[in-house]
């Protein structure tokens, strides 16, 4: 999209839509209708091109997202967005970040099944993974949407106008039309759900990457889509997490799940991106801990630290984020020691 004075134009009536999405979102949490304007200005940001999914397993696939942040030449779509065909229908794990970005996911679908979707299941509340629920309601409006009971929490809070405003800041209105829609079922770990030719389990470790976390194993395949919680490639915003919580949560899957395939969020899927993940942590944090014991205080830990992470230096947002992410772990370690 150029910087033409129509365009700008476009982008204003966008915002003034952006708006009355956000106001209808706050008016109730329950699935959300979109609002349209006068007819000729029913304002959308344009179609996300088309992304090819690559297959993980038998029934398992995932479309990639290549960035690992939000940007307008994106339109917002930097997470990962996966789905399972089964015998019973087809599941997605992660709708995507925007009305526009799950309707990419579903003309993707539609390429490779007749079979309807029949469940949606969020991985956490962090609105890169679920605000594309909007474009499956739109298209089956029965549609079974998961989640797990602490990120119905945190939409009553607040955090679906949070993204949906931060995905607008961040792209220029490309993502304008998108209605918060949060999900209508909900989890609290433990489930499992029989498809008639696999199993899925719904694994919840407490706090990790946010209190919210689910991930969802495909029995048949030992694929296991495991939401941000495991993340090599790129840093993982720890904002909203623990690093004590993430490396049990972690230690718990491979174990409940012997999963040959962990699906990330973000960039990857591979046999061994949890093993990756848990020694990127327990490094960090295992650094911070024995460094605090020596008396490193925190104005130079970053300094202490760095050189045992040099094998992680070229993940994505490693330089602008590390930092603060070593800050994050000296205070969590510090109330550990209390
Ligand atoms: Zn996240």
């Amino acid at each position: 999209m150029g910087n033409t004075d129509s365009v700008l134009g476009l982008q204003r009536r966008q915002l003034i839509k952006g708006a009355l999405a956000v106001s209808a979102g706050m008016a109730g949490f329950s699935v959300l209708k979109p609002v349209y304007a006068a007819d000729d200005m029913v304002v959308k940001g344009p179609r996300v091109p088309d992304v090819k999914p690559s297959k993980v397993s038998a029934r398992c696939h995932v479309i990639i997202a290549k960035d690992p942040e939000p940007t307008p030449e994106n339109q917002g779509m930097f997470s990962n967005m996966g789905f399972i065909i089964t015998q019973k229908g087809v599941v997605v794990f992660d709708s995507g970040g925007s009305v526009q970005i799950g309707e990419m996911l579903i003309r993707q679908i539609k390429k490779m099944t007749d079979k309807p979707v029949v469940k949606v299941f969020n991985s956490h509340m962090h609105g890169d993974h679920w605000l594309g629920n909007h474009a499956f309601v739109q298209e089956w409006p029965n549609v079974e949407i998961y989640a797990h009971e602490n990120m119905h929490k945190a939409i009553k809070e607040g955090v679906g106008e949070f993204w949906v405003n931060m995905q607008a800041r961040a792209t220029n209105n490309a993502t304008a039309g998108t209605v918060i829609t949060a999900p209508n079922q909900v989890l609290k770990g433990g489930e499992v759900f029989d498809m008639g030719d696999t199993l899925l389990r719904v694994h919840y470790y407490g706090k990790c990457h946010t209190d919210s976390d689910i991930c969802l194993e495909v029995t048949a395949d030992k694929t296991v889509y495991a939401g941000d919680i495991v993340m090599t490639g790129r840093v993982a915003n720890m904002d909203d997490g623990t690093y004590t919580g993430s490396i049990e949560g972690i230690k718990k899957l491979k174990a409940d799940t012997q999963a040959t395939n962990y699906v990330q969020g973000h960039f990857k899927f591979g046999p061994k991106q949890a093993d990756i993940y848990l020694e990127f942590l327990e490094t960090l944090y295992g650094s911070v801990v024995e460094f605090q014991k020596q008396g490193v205080g925190p104005s130079e830990m970053k300094d202490k630290v760095l050189p045992k992470l040099k094998k992680y230096r070229d993940w994505k947002g490693f330089d602008g984020v590390i930092g603060r992410y070593i800050a994050l772990a000296y205070t969590e370690a510090e109330a550990n020691n209390f």
